[in-house]
């Protein structure tokens, strides 16, 4: 078969952000391009993921707000947060996103197919709206993950995932939450900020394993200073429904935790069932997840996957990246690899993290001689509020070539800082660039540039002072 007896150049599954950018910049390019969503464009980050996520953690920051607006002055009358207004407005502004999202991949001239498509062979599609068949030259898988929901816990159905908590009618008044990474750590905050009895519940040592082992301790003290329960080393053996409809969740360290809720968020599964993988010669790995080449081909050689559905970095601009990369390689003639290598990222806990490079621990590993910069100091800000919250500054640096190989953040705006770290870290700049680089005063950023004096070393894995 030519390619131009295809129906399509491109035909991409899934509307998030990999699979709209992928849609988009293919049919700019000219190509006869086709988009596939059965739900709503925006996907995982616009529809029940980042974004929605990020307006309720502003909501939940007015709290600490209103408390250290006293110390400046400000008095106010009564308190009132009304759970149901913020859900509405937060829908009103996802409804609005999405619109965007539909428009901008129609004016960009792909076709836009309200369906969910499955594969029926490496260049078959079948909608399953209309039961149409149409072929395309190449297919791009890009449809995303959602919440894993954890079978073998006695009592999952009456738990809530992260997509029920961006619905739920009521604020609940106590909530429990299993899971100790981004999701589990978000949500938390953002309960706590609203005023709900909060407990997380991780399994493992310490929460958000993979981050900085400082930032993790300090944001875990941070956490609970504020009136969070955080049981790290237990988990949920079950949870049970008593007849007033509230929860106990039986927990591993013989704990009966009562709750209104309780929240799942142990990681993400890819979309890929009933998607006709099998049927297209697209190899799955055992959770499930497509499994792709460098350049994002599957084991069928004109199928690609990009995005979450491929569990390689579960982030969007990391989604969009690999859908850019693609297109390059598809339309380009530029072969392109995605690049994860120091990719900033941010946990919008309270107070935040903002990180890019390596952690103290994996440098150590990596490089023979370090040099470690850390501070902690009580932002301006909480002086007047009297608050009592820190900020953590931690640069790591390879002392043989004085590059800056990891910063890490806890704080205000810690995610702002990663976005701007992140392109110094790239660049690959050294620690005597961040010195002589100006402070701008007065701001907590500052420190960034004004810590002149190591606070330890570490020479062949061992801190040496
Ligand atoms: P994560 O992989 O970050 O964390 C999953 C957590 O669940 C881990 O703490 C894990 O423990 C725990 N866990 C896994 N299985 C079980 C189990 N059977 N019982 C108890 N605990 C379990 O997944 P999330 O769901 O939090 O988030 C998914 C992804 O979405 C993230 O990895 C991230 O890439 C992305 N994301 C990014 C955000 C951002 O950029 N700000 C925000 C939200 C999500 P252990 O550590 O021991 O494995």
């Amino acid at each position: 078969m030519s390619a131009t007896s295809y129906d399509y150049d491109l035909f991409v599954i899934g509307g998030g952000s990999g699979g709209v950018r992928a849609a988009r910049r293919a049919a700019a390019l000219g190509k006869r391009v086709a988009i596939a969503e059965e739900y709503r464009f925006g996907g995982t980050c616009v529809i029940r993921g980042c974004v929605p996520k990020k307006l309720l953690v502003y909501a939940s920051q007015f709290s600490e707000a209103w408390e250290d607006a006293r110390g400046y002055g400000w008095q106010f009358g009564e308190k009132h947060f009304d759970w149901p207004q913020l859900i509405a407005n937060k829908d009103n502004e996802i409804e609005r996103l999405e619109r965007i999202y539909h428009a901008n991949v129609e004016k960009a001239g792909a076709k836009v197919l309200m369906s969910r498509a499955v594969l029926e062979g490496p260049h078959e599609i079948r909608l399953t709206a209309t039961d149409k068949r149409v072929t395309a030259e190449t297919i791009v898988l890009a449809t995303g993950g959602r919440p894993n929901p954890h079978p073998g816990l006695p009592g999952a159905e009456h738990c809530i995932t992260s997509e029920e908590a961006f619905h739920l009618k009521r604020l609940p008044q106590s909530i429990v939450i299993l899971g100790g990474g981004y999701i589990a750590v978000e949500f938390a905050n953002i309960f706590l900020g609203l005023g709900v009895e909060t407990t997380l519940v991780y399994r493992g040592q310490e929460i958000l394993q993979g981050f900085d082992d400082d930032v993790r301790h300090e944001l875990h003290q941070a956490m609970a200073q504020k009136g969070m329960s955080v049981r790290c080393r237990d988990t949920l053996e079950k949870v049970v429904q008593k007849p007033d409809g509230r929860l106990e969740a039986h927990t591993a360290c013989g704990d009966v935790l009562d709750a209104d809720e309780v929240m799942l968020a142990i990681g993400r599964k890819a979309n890929t069932e009933n998607l006709g993988c099998e049927t297209a010669g697209v190899e799955l790995d055992k959770r499930g997840a497509v499994v792709v080449d460098e350049y994002s081909r599957t084991t069928a050689d004109n199928i690609y996957a990009i995005g979450d559905v491929t569990h390689r970095m579960q982030l969007t601009p990391v989604a969009i990246h690999e859908a850019m990369c693609l297109v390059e390689t598809l339309y380009r003639n530029n072969p392109t690899k995605p690049d994860y290598d120091t990719v900033p990222t941010a946990v919008f806990s309270q107070p935040e993290i903002g990180t890019v490079g390596l952690t103290e621990a994996a440098a150590a590993e990596t490089y023979d001689e370090l040099e470690v910069y850390k501070t902690m100091f009580r932002p301006m800000k909480n002086t007047l509020s009297g608050r009592d919250g820190k900020m953590m500054i931690k640069l790591i640096v390879d002392a043989a070539s004085r590059r800056v190989v990891g910063t890490h953040i806890l704080g205000p705006d810690a995610g702002e800082l990663a976005q701007v770290l992140g392109i110094a870290v790239k660049a690959g700049v050294t620690k005597d660039q961040f010195d002589a680089t100006m402070a701008v005063h007065p701001t907590a950023s500052e420190e960034i540039v004004t810590m002149y004096e190591p606070s330890y070393r570490i020479r062949g894995g061992e801190r040496i002072g």
